[in-house]
């Protein structure tokens, strides 16, 4: 019986397989070097989105053609910093291999399995709590320039049709009565109705982290240098012990997965986000901007514009061009919106060669559980990779096959 566990990483993932450890009458504690819901964790900053149709990773077939004009391209959102290239490429190599046509589709199924019920998961766990309030549940659209660019991304649509969402098409006329400061080079939008958005993802956290401690769970500011069988040391010395430990790092659980000698294969693809505080308008749900690739959620104070793929590795200070080409496009998007103060975040997905989280036991780490990786889409299944977690490390058989996700897949 699992009397104890400590988790590691205190972003949506770890503060969801915490309180559902709770839950379950396990003493917990919760361990991150800082407080949760703050801007140095991705769950802070990331567009909002419970996005159960991103089922489409960007391993996309044909990437391995397109990437190398894209990265030229000024107005594109791939960046490369490319003295980062030499150790990129242990990932690279895997990544690319994982954009062949025989591997999207089993992909796509694996993804969809995580992402296809997380807002009822994102309610399973706030419901009742001070994070409840955060969510919002609605349309999300994808807007394009016109309706032979939404033709364009047939094959993605049908995948998404396959996985169960239809969606609904918006000619220029129903668009633009939705959202009427839009430019007119958008002319056509794909609704994807039952979806979700947090107006807040730093204070959803946050809620979500003092309902737990509120509710008995214990939480530790430190850094963990290092971890074994029932045992974690932070910095300092300090050590703490448990039957069982969640490793939920995020984008750095890999540094902690090699003291465990196994391979994550984990990268950060950096992302960015412009807040707009105080826009003279907002639209009523999230969308995403096909060609540019970036998403705009209406939350709280403001207008959130989130995107941006970059490489270059987890020390590097965030770059000026994506905040700069964040700030055009948006533009381009509503030429007459104006805001009162506007700040910049850069933040860390993490993500996998195949895009599948890390989630199961560690292979040679008794009583060490992963669920990091969460890429893209690590908001939107944090809550479920946390659950499951959870339920392994109380013993527990989840009915959703593991094997896709299996840690130990990259050797
Ligand atoms: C620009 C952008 C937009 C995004 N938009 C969306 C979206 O709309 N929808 C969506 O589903 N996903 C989105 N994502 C992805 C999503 O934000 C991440 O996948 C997700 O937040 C990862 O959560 P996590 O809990 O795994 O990691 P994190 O939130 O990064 O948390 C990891 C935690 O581990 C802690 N930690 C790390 N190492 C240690 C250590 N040694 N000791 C102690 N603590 C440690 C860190 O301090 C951090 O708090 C976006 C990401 C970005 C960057």
């Amino acid at each position: 019986m699992t009397r104890s566990a400590i988790v590691i990483g205190a972003g949506i993932t770890g503060v969801a397989a915490a309180e559902w450890l709770r839950r379950a009458g396990v003493s917990v504690t919760l361990v991150d070097r800082i407080l949760p819901g703050r801007p140095d964790q991705a769950s802070y900053g990331n567009a909002g989105l419970l996005a159960r149709c991103a089922v489409i990773p960007i391993s996309e077939p044909g990437l391995i053609f397109k990437a190398p004009r894209m990265l030229l391209d000024r107005n594109s959102p791939l960046f490369l910093k490319w003295g980062y290239l030499p150790r990129l490429l242990p990932w690279l190599l895997p990544f690319l291999r994982n954009t062949a046509p025989a591997r999207h589709r089993p992909i796509v199924q694996a993804l969809a399995a995580l992402t296809s019920d997380s807002v009822d998961q994102h309610l399973a766990l706030a419901r009742g709590t001070p994070a409840e309030s955060y969510i919002r549940q609605g349309d999300y659209a994808y807007y394009y320039r016109s309706r032979r660019d939404f033709a364009h991304e047939a094959a993605e649509i049908s995948l998404r049709r396959a996985a169960g969402f239809d969606p609904v098409e918006l000619d220029r006329e129903a668009l633009h009565a939705r959202d009427p400061h839009l430019s007119d080079a958008y002319n056509f939008a794909a609704l994807y109705p039952d979806h979700g958005w947090l107006t807040s993802p730093g204070g959803y956290v946050a809620a979500l982290a003092e309902h737990f401690m509120a509710e008995g769970g214990n939480f530790v500011q430190g850094e963990v240098a290092d971890l074994a069988e029932g045992r974690v040391s932070l910095l300092g010395g300090r050590e703490i012990t448990a039957d069982r430990i969640i490793l939920t790092a995020g984008a750095w659980s890999a540094r902690l997965a090699r003291k465990l000698g196994m391979k994550a294969r984990l990268e950060s693809e950096r992302g960015y986000h412009l807040f707009l505080q105080g826009p003279s308008h907002m639209p009523a749900n999230p969308f995403i901007v096909s060609d540019a690739k970036f998403v705009v959620t209406p939350m709280e104070d403001g207008l959130r514009c989130a995107g941006i793929v970059e490489f270059g590795g987890l020390d590097a200070p965030p770059s000026r061009a994506p905040f700069n080409l964040l700030r055009k496009r948006i533009r381009e998007v509503y030429p007459d919106l104006t805001w009162q103060s506007e700040s910049e975040w850069m933040g860390h997905r993490p993500s996998t060669p195949d895009s599948l989280p890390h989630l199961g036991p560690i292979p040679g780490a008794p009583g060490i559980i992963a669920a990091f990786g969460g890429q893209h889409v690590g908001l939107t299944i944090g809550p479920k990779l946390g659950r499951i977690a959870a339920d392994l490390a109380c013993g527990g058989q989840p009915n959703l096959p593991l094997a896709p996700y299996d840690p130990g897949r990259f050797g």
